[in-house]
């Protein structure tokens, strides 16, 4: 059997795996040993799961797999910031990014392969839609990620972030993603909890909505990105399905869901020129307190560059003034400092680059 037809155990809940075990005529406590060996221990073969008889094993092998991404090329910033590249069993490009800071680390994953979003602005966009990553494909990602950065087998640090801000629309893979945090936030697992979770939109309105009335649900942003339909439908075309009005409606709902002291993030990316004068950032906050969003942060990301965009970076100090703006207008926000730009691991970069600065992997 060829690996893309043997399932993926990682992209199972323990409810999945006890269900498959029991189809196997195994005894159910298999399930936790096999859990706990993927989403603990984060072993990606069978193999090494010593815990488990060799007879069972091999039948596990027979019939399942524990791993389905290879990475392909590991790139490492100056500042720190990794990127993977890796392959998924039908050779499509994902990537991952580790970005390390003083108290916390996060990693960013992907929940497509391309995008079929037309950001103007996103390198991303210019892959289009490859297809839809697997739930067991957005596991893996962060399994690779910590092992890695830590170790096979060594516990999560407790407060890694996890950004669901790479490559693809999560909201037109709901079903997978939503699934793949549920796996991660297993306590025996990566214990990765939706509380250190953010899940970045587009805009894709009626899973705004849909979003909101999760349980336990991670946190959210929206990219915003001009302060008008008429600029947006230019920047970022999905504009033309959910305008801005419908967009901030459902804001407006997902602002009712929040818990104490929670926030949401609008993003908006400066691109010089184009949507960062000072009406702009005027017209930015008018529409917010219009809307009554007033627990909202604006995360300013200044444009990263490469080829073939066409847009430039807005001047450092009209980033400056652009925040400031906003702030004597009493809406909070704040400038995202690039990370992982030289080897095209920054925001809107992931687009399956060669860069240098290639590190092997050695783990
Ligand atoms: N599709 C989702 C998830 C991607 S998040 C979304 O659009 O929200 C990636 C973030 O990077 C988005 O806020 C996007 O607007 C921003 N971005 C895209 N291209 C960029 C670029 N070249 N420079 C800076 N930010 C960019």
């Amino acid at each position: 059997m060829k690996a893309m037809e043997k399932i993926h155990l990682t992209g199972l809940t323990k409810d999945d795996l006890t269900e498959f075990v029991k189809n196997m005529g195994e005894p159910s406590f298999r399930a936790a040993q096999i859990f706990k060996g993927l989403q603990n221990r984060r072993l990606r073969s069978f193999d090494e799961m010593t815990d488990l008889p060799k007879a069972f094993r091999e039948k596990l092998s027979a019939a399942a797999t524990a791993s389905t991404l290879k990475v392909e090329s590991r790139y490492v910033s100056e500042d720190g910031t990794r990127r993977f590249l890796m392959k998924t069993h039908d050779n499509l490009p994902v990537e991952t990014v580790y970005i390390p800071t003083e108290n916390r680390d996060t990693i960013c994953f992907s929940s497509q392969s391309g995008c079929p979003l037309k950001c103007d602005f996103c390198l991303t966009a210019k892959l289009g839609l490859l297809r839809n990553l697997t739930a067991g494909e957005i596991v893996e990602q962060i399994i690779i990620v910590l092992n890695d950065v830590y170790g096979v087998g060594v516990e999560t640090p407790h407060g890694t972030n996890l950004v669901g801000m790479g490559a693809g629309e999560p909201f037109l893979n709901y079903e997978n993603l939503i699934k793949a945090l549920g796996i991660m936030s297993a306590e025996e697992g990566l214990f990765i909890v939706p509380n250190r979770v953010t899940i970045s939109t587009a805009g894709i309105v009626p899973k705004i909505r849909e979003f909101a009335r999760l349980e336990n649900r991670p946190h959210l942003a929206i990219s915003l990105s001009a302060p008008n339909d008429e600029l947006r439908d230019k920047l970022m075309p999905i504009n033309k399905r959910w305008n801005i009005e419908e967009l901030f409606a459902a804001a407006k709902e997902f602002q009712a869901s929040l818990r104490r002291g929670e926030r949401f993030t609008f993003e908006y990316v400066l691109l010089g020129g184009v949507n960062d004068s000072d009406e702009h950032a005027r017209k930015l906050a008018n529409l917010l307190n219009r809307y009554g969003l007033e627990r909202v942060k604006i995360n300013l990301i200044p444009h990263n560059s490469a080829e073939p965009l066409e847009y430039r970076p807005s001047a450092p100090e009209q980033v400056d003034r652009f925040k400031d703006i906003l702030e004597s207008k009493g809406v909070f926000a704040y400038i995202r400092r690039p990370r992982g730009r030289d080897i095209y691991a920054a925001c809107g970069q992931l687009a399956a680059k060669d860069s240098p600065n290639l590190v092997q992997i050695t783990t």
